[in-house]
């Protein structure tokens, strides 16, 4: 998710002529002392943790324990907890699927505790941003070395040998954000998607960093082929997911897509677009958390505009 969001209640500032304001969506935030972290043994040394923030990896071996993003830090101490609970060997690596603080929050417990975090170069560049303009008091990014990542992966596959297993680690095409690494445990047959994949509920898209709904359409059919009948899906957000529920999804947001530029071709304004519910049929599927329909609209209009797209309709 955006580091501007995470839970129950939504404020959206739409579109003025005067001035304009990114959509935003307010979290309430739970109490981080009852929220559980869930273990999903997925098989072969794989797990995912599963609690508050984004969805955690973890492959543990005799040789430590590599984890694929790192949650709230007001978690950090359970999630410890969960990773001891499956191996007693320590954290050497934690890879940072996208800047978000959902995924990134940890960090630094983990770098202070002997990490290395890893990220791709677009990451490491929003959070050392992040941290920058940063103000005195704020809860997130703030100025803190052991936070940024300390290598920098480029384009394409990275391969790492840990466990006896290979993960592969890939720079997508922009989609959630221009910086999103998805992650595939290959022996064990998981796919680790980062927030490219929200299982259950609408995307967000951070179109203000690199993100956008044309990447993310584009993005299921590589997903796709990366997974095979049996694969099991770890999402940004949301229980474990199959390879057909990727093609579920990419469906939506193809709806989705069409419905907003439509509207655009047809001189709707961003708050006529809104008012006109075009997303009504879906909410009962897809509506039913985080994130809602005024907020999708918003972005993904934003995110047409920003791309200078909106004439193109894409066909069903
Ligand atoms: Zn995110």
């Amino acid at each position: 998710m955006s580091k501007r969001i995470s839970a129950a209640s939504l404020v959206l500032l739409m579109t003025t002529a005067a001035a304009w304001a990114a959509p935003e969506l307010k979290m309430d935030l739970p109490d981080w002392k009852t929220t559980p972290v869930v273990d999903r043994n997925l098989g072969h040394g794989v797990h995912m943790l599963e609690s508050f923030g984004g969805n955690i990896g973890v492959l543990a071996g005799a040789s430590g324990v590599l984890l694929v993003d790192a949650e709230w830090p007001q978690l950090n101490s359970r999630v410890q907890d969960a990773i001891a609970r499956i191996a007693p060997q320590p954290v050497r690596y934690v890879i940072d699927t996208h800047w978000h603080w959902d995924h990134v929050g940890g960090n630094a417990d983990f770098a202070r505790r002997g990490a290395l975090v890893i990220s791709s170069r677009e990451t490491h560049d929003y959070i050392v941003a992040a941290q920058r303009s940063a103000k005195a008091g704020d809860a997130q990014y703030f100025p803190d070395a052991a936070a940024v990542p300390a290598f920098a992966l480029g384009p394409g596959t990275q391969r790492f040998y840990i466990a006896g297993q290979t993960v592969e680690i890939f720079h997508a095409p922009p989609a959630h954000t221009d910086g999103d690494l998805v992650v595939r445990y290959v022996e064990a047959d998981v796919l680790q998607t980062g927030d490219t994949f929200f299982h259950g509920f609408y995307p967000d898209i951070d179109f203000e960093h690199g993100g956008t709904i044309d990447g993310m359409i584009a993005l299921y059919d590589i997903l796709y082929q990366m997974c095979g009948p049996r694969t099991k899906v770890i999402p940004g957000h949301g229980p474990v997911a199959t390879r057909e529920d990727l093609r579920t999804y990419q469906a939506m947001l193809r709806t989705v897509r069409q419905r907003v530029a439509q509207a655009m071709a047809r001189g709707l304004t961003e708050e006529q677009l809104i008012a006109s519910h075009p997303l009504d049929d879906l909410d009962k599927t897809w509506g039913g958390n985080l994130v809602k329909q005024p907020y999708l609209l918003a972005i993904v209009y934003e995110d047409l505009k920003l791309h200078a797209l909106a004439p193109h309709v894409e066909s069903p």
